[in-house]
């Protein structure tokens, strides 16, 4: 029997994978803490933290199964800090005979490991994660020949093909979407529950990192890291999820709350993108709740949250797949500017990024809305770079990976792709985050006025990245209307000049 490495990565931590079935004394497997993972952009610290805790958790929760593991912790002293280095100095010491790996869900760590292989003198052998409901290619098979790539469509074959919320070949409730019902601001903070929170120490983690020079960003409570961790922890906010949160998911999705940064969400993303949870369990665990429980739990939470997990995220994988590496190069819209300071700082005087900025910086999490409709709606807005954009999404936040950033920001939030993700782009003035959110009562500016003093910037920008891009937008069906208001506007000089003032100034909005 030859022997044989296997690598795991630090978004492989999927203690089901057919690898784990049996005991092999001649196997090693090999996780490393390295430079190259902590360097190539600049991670919010709890991210750091989090996916070394959980590497750590899972190297001993393999050995408690009696499998060899090599930890390479970052100042260990043969650790070369480059998955290649080390590879071929262990590859060597320990004279493997076969090299395997799972496929990686980043393009660059893709790269990185075939260019190895092909290089490598010793045999090497590829396996699926066995994470996720489609293959790579599924997606760009199925919408062959399309321009757009339709989400919905994409999603109802995976509850098909899964047997979720089905009758046969039809919904089981009879409806497929129960989005309209899903987007109400909430009114009652009494319902909010606290999120399920952990307690550990990362005094020794955050030392190890100072240390080492690590560069992050954002805050940490050393005595006191709340993110869960380990699988065990994992399955308890999953309880926790179904039994307190599920019922209002849907209902609350996309409100937002000063008081509260999680509201009705999951908290899975993390869990899930480690792959410490399997989505399939996830889903299944939800289904049966609800089936469980109608009387607490109505069809539109669980529908709601059902499509989020096997339509949104594999959808997004499944057009990172197909569209990279081009799709990292993309800017429909041409954006050029950097991103304002205060993002990394929290530091503004609009209420509302200054809520969504302080949180991610804070617990290195904001929910969807808020990474849309805020940030993401203000960055698009101001017409920020999409490679700031990217790398600022990529550090901040702690489920933040390639696949599912990327295809999040430039094509669903900045439609820096042209529309293969989204129809049109997710802008909006201050009606909109009034209209989901207690912010613009606490803000300085007046979410009213499109010009004149303290006049909201999300009013006169809205209108400004509208009249910018008619060219390239006034064809979309889906936006023809709001030319047409703009056509009507009386007080359109005025607006174009209120905003070229605010991106002139736009240091100290
Ligand atoms: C600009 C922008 C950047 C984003 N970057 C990331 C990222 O780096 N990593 C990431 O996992 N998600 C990202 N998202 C999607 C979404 O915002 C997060 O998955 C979600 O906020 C995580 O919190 P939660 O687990 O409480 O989610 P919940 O609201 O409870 O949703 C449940 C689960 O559904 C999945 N999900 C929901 N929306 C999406 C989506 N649009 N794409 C893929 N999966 C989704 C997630 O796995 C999530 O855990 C981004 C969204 C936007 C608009
Ligand atoms: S008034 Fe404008 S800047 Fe202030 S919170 Fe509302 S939308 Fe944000």
């Amino acid at each position: 029997m030859p022997k044989i490495l296997r690598l795991i990565l630090g978004d492989q931590l999927n203690r089901q994978h057919s690898w784990f079935r049996q005991k092999n004394d001649k196997v090693l497997y090999v996780l490393m803490e390295v430079r190259q993972e902590t360097d190539y952009v600049n991670h919010h610290i709890q991210k750091v933290i989090g996916f070394f805790l959980a590497m750590r958790n899972f190297a001993q929760w393999l050995e408690s199964q009696g499998h060899h593991v090599l930890y390479l912790t970052l100042d260990h002293p043969d650790n070369q800090q480059c998955l290649d280095k080390n590879l071929s100095r262990i590859i060597k010491e320990n004279h493997i005979d076969l090299f395997e790996y799972q496929l990686p869900d980043e393009y660059r760590l893709d790269e990185q490991l075939s260019i190895f292989s092909a290089h490598s003198s010793t045999q090497v052998r590829v396996y699926d994660t066995e994470h996720f409901l489609c293959s790579r290619e599924f997606l760009g098979e199925f919408f062959k020949g399309k321009k757009t790539y339709l989400m919905e469509s994409f999603y109802r074959e995976m509850r098909k093909k899964y047997d979720i919320l089905m009758d046969g070949r039809e919904p089981l409730t009879g409806k497929w979407n129960y989005d309209h019902d899903n987007r109400n601001k909430l009114k009652d903070p009494l319902l909010l529950k606290p999120a399920k929170t952990f307690r550990r120490d990362v005094t020794d983690l955050v030392e190890l990192l100072r240390a080492q020079g690590v560069a992050t960003i954002g805050d940490i409570q050393e005595e006191n890291f709340e993110w869960p961790v380990t699988r065990e922890e994992g399955l308890q906010v999953l309880d926790y999820f179904c039994s307190k949160l599920l019922p209002y998911f849907g209902m609350y999705q996309d409100a937002m709350f000063t008081g509260d940064a999680f509201l009705f969400h999951s908290r899975l993303s993390f869990l899930l993108n480690s792959k410490l949870l399997a989505p399939l369990e996830v889903v299944e665990k939800v289904e049966k709740y609800w089936l469980e429980n109608q009387d607490a739990v109505d069809i539109a939470q669980v529908e709601g949250f059902i499509r989020q997990i096997i339509g949104w995220r594999e959808y997004m994988r499944g057009v990172y797949w197909a569209k990279m590496p081009a799709y990292a190069e993309m800017n429909f819209f041409g954006h050029k500017r950097k991103l304002p300071q205060y993002f990394w700082t929290g530091d503004t005087k609009m209420n509302c990024l200054q809520h969504a900025i302080g949180q991610s910086l804070g617990k290195s999490y904001a929910h969807h809305i808020q990474r849309l409709m805020v940030t993401g709606n203000f960055m698009l807005l101001a017409g920020i770079h999409p490679d700031e954009v990217d790398a600022w999404y990529l550090g901040i936040y702690i489920d933040a990976i390639e696949w599912v950033e990327i295809t999040n920001t430039r094509g669903m939030s900045q439609f820096a792709d042209g529309g293969i993700v989204g129809t049109k782009p997710y802008v909006s003035s201050a009606n909109y985050i009034d209209k989901m959110s207690d912010y613009c009562s606490g803000c300085f500016y007046n979410k009213q006025k499109k010009t004149g003093e303290k006049a909201c910037p999300f009013n006169s920008l809205y209108w400004h990245f509208y009249h910018r891009h008619e060219d390239k937008l006034t064809k979309n069906p889906r936006i023809g209307m709001m030319y047409r208001t703009w056509a009507k506007m009386k007080d359109k000089e005025e607006i174009l000049k209120q905003a070229d003032y605010y991106l002139e100034n736009i240091e100290s909005l």
